[in-house]
């Protein structure tokens, strides 16, 4: 099973733990705006969570293995886990948020750090889009499937 070192994430980690790799890894400018956001978010009292972050590729293949057995197909669990060449979190440029009241403040407030949810069946999985400061999130995918850069 993957550990810390692979990206797993201990519960309870907020995106300035430095010591979880799973966040220690992340893109730096993802983690400076997701910093930025939780900060601000502070105020509204809502805390930013970390479920996953950056993971390596064999913790991903995993997670696939595991999305294939729960969903039965690889067409169906292509929906909702990437492979290990595919995924953002392999590349440190996706994090998932927890829990519902900050994916819910990220979707309010977001666009204007660059945080922008991609997939509109995933509201915790968020990615840097630097241009959504002026011009607001793109149009999100349906699901991982639509998205060209999951085509293998
Ligand atoms: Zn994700």
């Amino acid at each position: 099973m993957a550990g810390e070192t692979d990206g797993a994430v201990p519960a309870g980690t907020t995106v300035f733990d430095d010591a979880v790799p799973g966040v220690a890894n992340l893109d730096p400018a993802l983690l400076d705006a997701l910093r930025q956001a939780a900060t601000d978010a502070e105020a509204d009292w809502v805390k930013f969570f970390v479920d996953s972050g950056w993971r390596s590729p064999e913790y991903q293949a995993q997670l696939l293995h595991e999305a294939i057995a729960k969903y039965g197909s690889e067409e169906e669990a292509a929906r909702w886990v990437a492979t290990p060449t595919t995924s953002a979190h392999v590349s440190g440029d996706a994090v998932d948020i927890g829990r519902t009241d900050a994916a819910a403040w990220l979707s309010d407030h977001g666009a204007q750090y660059g945080l922008c949810q991609i997939y509109s069946n995933e509201p915790w999985h968020y990615e840097l889009r630097p241009e959504a400061v002026d011009h607001g999130c793109p149009p999100r995918y349906a699901d991982p499937t639509d998205d060209p850069r999951m085509q293998r």
